[in-house]
């Protein structure tokens, strides 16, 4: 390695605990970027080094390698995490959390952004995941993102941004610094009202105060599926409560992994092997992973980062 790190670079950092599985080894370097230009100068050191990118937001779908990952995990901080508002205008950093920003909007009698109270996730995890939540579109009220680069930072709005199902066109490398929402005002009882009820729809249907990533898989548009989700083809192959090591797939959502008695990463993977091989040799549907991939550990049927 030639040139000096930037000041707040980090080696050897355990990133299991930076994620909601706790599964996985450490980044040979970490950084905490607390504004933009900090940001954009550590993609330009670590493009120099030709060291490899990882954005870790929330870690709420982010599996990462027991063998660590090889490169810079970045999470963002301070200005980069920031919640404000303006009229109807929200601005988060891409490290802000999404039921944080989800509840802020409420108080400030904002409403657009309610589905986000049950994405454990930040900004930048939710728009680089396209994540979505009973029907709210995040596209419907994203406004633009600021895009870092090693290159600078550049402005991009929806339509620019590839969204389909928990896809977006970001690539790694291309950190969403900022996030922009137009959202429309609302009474904030009514508002808070609707963020309680949806909690509650939540807490009915998924298993709760575990360690999990959420979905593990997508859910299929295979024609042989016949409309049913994930969880209901890994449910009707036997999956749930299935288990190797210390990972297995929820009793109460098959989709669900917990990782309930110290699993590795290796555990998980395995585990998603067993339910993939099993939905595909009941169903001949092939799942496709949701959860994303941090280091050299390839997901049955989707790539490594
Ligand atoms: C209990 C539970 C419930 C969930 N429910 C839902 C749900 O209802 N709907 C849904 O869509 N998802 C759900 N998820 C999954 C997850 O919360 C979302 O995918 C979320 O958007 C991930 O955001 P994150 O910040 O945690 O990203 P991470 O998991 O940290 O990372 C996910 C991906 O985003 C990238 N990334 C993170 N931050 C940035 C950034 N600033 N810029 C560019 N790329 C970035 C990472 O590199 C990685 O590729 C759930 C997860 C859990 C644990």
């Amino acid at each position: 390695m030639s040139a000096v790190p930037p000041p707040g670079v980090e080696r050897d950092y355990p990133l299991a605990r930076l994620t909601t599985v706790r599964t996985g080894g450490p980044a040979d370097w970490f950084a905490r970027p607390a504004e933009a230009g900090s940001l954009v100068e550590i993609l330009g050191w670590a493009e120099a080094e030709g060291i490899a990118v990882g954005m870790v937001g929330s870690g709420s779908n982010l599996l990462v390698a027991d063998a660590g990952f090889h490169g810079i995990a970045i999470k963002l901080d301070g200005e980069l995490a920031s919640i404000e508002h303006e009229g109807e205008t929200l601005r988060c950093g891409g490290g802000a959390r999404l039921p944080s920003a989800a509840a802020k909007a409420a108080g400030w009698g904002l409403s657009g952004l309610e589905f986000g109270i049950n994405i454990p996730g930040t900004a930048g995890g939710a728009v680089r995941m396209n994540a979505n939540a009973y029907g709210g579109q995040l596209a419907r009220v994203l406004e633009w993102v600021d895009v870092a680069t090693a290159a600078g930072i550049d402005r991009r709005g929806p339509e620019n941004l590839g969204f389909s199902y928990r896809r977006s066109n970001l690539g790694d490398g291309e950190v969403v610094a900022r996030a922009s929402f137009h959202l429309s005002p609302g009474d904030p009882d009514e508002i808070r009202a609707t963020l309680a009820s949806m909690r509650g729809r939540r807490r009915e249907a998924q298993p709760a105060g575990i360690k999990t990533f959420g979905s593990t898989f997508k859910n299929p548009d295979d024609p042989r599926a016949e409309g049913r989700s994930a969880g209901q083809l890994l449910e009707a192959a036997g999956c749930r409560g299935l288990r190797v090591g210390g990972a297995r797939f929820s009793e109460k959502h098959a989709n669900f992994v917990e990782n309930d008695r110290g699993a590795t990463t290796a555990d998980v993977l395995a585990l998603m092997a067993e339910g993939r091989r099993r939905v595909h040799q009941r169903f001949g549907v092939e799942l496709e992973p949701e959860v994303q991939v941090l280091g050299a550990a390839a997901p049955p049927g989707g790539s490594e980062l």
